[in-house]
């Protein structure tokens, strides 16, 4: 198994458990968010599903969602102007760099971010179970059309 597919499992698992019924397409937006690396907003999600499941409802996939991210299985970055994106295949706190203008995510691999926050909780004796770290920045496709 690829690590989308461990990640599939893993999000199918956690909602047999919890008692939800997995219809093919809740199984089609948890697919999705397992695989994609784009942090997907909701009408992201709703399109491509609708490929396969025509009749799939945007109220479907935002169910799924809601229910993914109250479990912890999908990290969400909410946004006040654009739509909040999310990531399925790494559901934990990471930093994420933003390009203002095309308004791609990407998840840098920053292994400095566990010194901060254990720095953090030896500093203030703060239990660290949360952060958000955005990065704004010009990704560079977009540095090479200006
Ligand atoms: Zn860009
Ligand atoms: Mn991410």
């Amino acid at each position: 198994m690829n690590t989308s597919e461990i990640r599939s499992k893993e999000m199918l698992d956690r909602l047999r458990a919890e008692g939800h019924r997995i219809t093919p397409q809740r199984l089609a937006v948890l697919r999705l968010l397992a695989e994609s690396s784009e942090h997907p907003s909701v009408e992201d999600i709703y399109e491509a599903v609708r490929k396969t499941f025509p009749t799939t409802s945007l109220a479907t996939v935002y169910k799924t969602i809601s229910v993914l991210k109250q479990m912890g299985e999908v990290l969400e970055i909410e946004f006040s102007k654009d739509s909040n994106r999310y990531d399925g295949n790494r559901p934990h706190p990471h930093p994420h760099l933003i390009c203002v203008r095309c308004k791609k995510i990407v998840d840098p691999d920053l292994a400095s971010i566990s010194h901060v926050t254990n720095e953090l909780t030896s500093e203030t004796g703060f239990k660290v179970i949360g952060y958000r770290l955005d990065v704004q920045g010009i990704c560079p496709e977009c540095q090479k059309k200006s």
